[in-house]
């Protein structure tokens, strides 16, 4: 019985997602655009240069190293994190880690907290030569400018603060589970709504641990007189103190810009990295996809997809520590869902569901990035005077300064990518010209 909820709880949570990403229908200047993408990818040989997005020969021979790279590393993460708890579990690690907990004190609290430390420990030296492996691989191909002193500072910071937030949800988990042994999963989940907005609202408030900001006005005057031309065309309201800059360039050499939190806190973030290499009529492209996200719900839609996810892989979760425990409890050391250890099994349950998600968030998030780069382009028009070349010359730094892969596994790029590949974005790019006679622009109407 329970098995078969099980079942159906995975099918709906693969199906919700592929309903959500019909939710708007391809216009015929969208359709053609695509069309004239894939038949481009399709026509080159996979990792090789495209007619519209090419490196050098030296830059495509780094993308591809590096792509081959990341592929290796993905996946060895991800079997990495299932293989290693299983290894801690058996070996009766997690088993000593609540006993230590335990014998501290009688407090819940301090027990929980300890509990989580000693875990979270094993799990940062477990990662650190995958974590050290491709920082190293950063640097090389100098993407990254981060020295080791402050690489390994961050590493510091991210702990504490896991450590601390995990720690309170880690009560909460628990105090559900004792109070509720059947339906915990629903109240934990109930419970984290206001905790996952909470976190989202939170997030530009923590980000400058990381990195410095400023406002936008106050370094880059002129582009955000630019930039507010978006917003009043788009009727999006972001006043230029919503506007920040990011100096990403302390750390990092790959571009970016995005939307973050939510309500007071939502506010659109530029990387001086993207000030610094793009022309100003790119960013304003940039701008113009960010502020698509905005414009579009994203934010909300994102929300909504996560609480979802959250829900399933609760259920999931629950279903999975039952069998486990009643299977492997005694072999591993952890008697009941009620004892520290049991974290660990609920945890595993996550590391194997969220392998089999990953292809499902990403073809949400590419969904939401297609229609933003469709948004951007569109807002563009009357303000720059070639929308295709101004959002094809966008993406092609943004290529370029990454070495991304030009034309990657069409089985990957669906697995994996967040966002369309470059190669894709690039091509689509010069082929979208919805005010072309016959067409019709997706969001502004002629
Ligand atoms: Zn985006």
């Amino acid at each position: 019985m329970s098995l078969r909820r099980l079942a159906l709880a995975v099918v709906l949570s693969l199906l919700l997602p592929c309903s959500l990403t019909a939710r708007a229908a391809e216009t015929r200047a969208e359709r053609a655009a695509n069309l004239y993408a894939s038949q481009e990818l399709a026509a080159a040989p996979l990792h090789s240069n495209l007619p519209d997005y090419s490196l050098s020969p030296e830059d495509l021979a780094k993308s591809q190293h590096l792509s081959a790279v990341h592929v290796t590393m993905h996946f060895i993460d991800e079997a990495w994190s299932i293989i290693s708890l299983l290894l801690l579990l058996s070996f009766g690690v997690i088993a000593w880690m609540r006993d230590k907990a335990v014998k501290v004190s009688s407090n819940r609290w301090a027990q929980g907290y300890v509990f989580l430390l000693l875990y979270l420990i094993a799990g940062f030296l477990l990662s650190l030569p995958l974590d050290l492996y491709s920082q190293h691989l950063s640097l090389k191909y100098g993407l990254s400018v981060q020295s080791w002193a402050s690489w390994f500072g961050d590493q510091a910071k991210a702990f504490a603060l896991t450590w601390i937030i995990g720690g309170l949800l880690l009560m909460l988990l628990f105090w559900s589970i004792r109070k509720l042994p059947r339906s915990w999963w629903l109240a934990f989940w109930g419970a984290s709504i206001p905790i996952v907005l909470f976190g989202i609202f939170a997030a530009p408030y923590i980000e400058p641990l990381f990195f410095h900001y400023e406002p936008l006005q106050k370094t880059n005057p002129a582009l955000v007189e630019q930039l507010e031309k978006v917003v009043e065309k788009d009727h999006m309201n972001i006043p230029p103190e919503r506007m920040f800059l990011m100096k990403a360039s302390a750390k990092l050499t790959t571009l970016n810009a995005d939307v973050e939190g939510f309500g007071a806190s939502k506010r659109v973030v530029v990387w001086d990295t993207t000030i610094a290499k793009m022309k100003p009529d790119e960013i304003v492209f940039v701008f113009s996809h960010e502020s698509g996200h905005y414009v579009l719900n994203h934010i909300v839609l994102g929300i909504l997809f996560t609480l979802f996810i959250l829900l399933v892989s609760l259920y999931v979760g629950y279903v999975f520590v039952q069998w486990a425990i009643a299977k492997f409890g005694t072999r591993w050391g952890v008697p009941s869902q009620n004892d520290w250890a049991a974290l660990a099994v609920l945890l595993l349950a996550f590391s194997l569901f969220g392998a089999l998600l990953e292809p499902v968030e990403n073809t949400f998030s590419r969904h939401d990035e297609h229609t933003a780069d469709i948004y951007g382009q569109e807002a563009i028009h009357g303000l720059v005077a070639d929308p295709q070349a101004t959002a094809k010359g966008a993406f092609d730094v943004l290529g370029k300064t990454s070495f991304a892969d030009p034309n990657p596994s069409p089985l990957y790029e669906f697995w994996t990518y967040g966002h369309p590949s470059i190669g894709r974005r690039t091509a689509f790019a010069k082929a979208y010209d919805p005010w072309a006679p016959g067409m019709e622009p997706k969001y502004f109407k002629k």
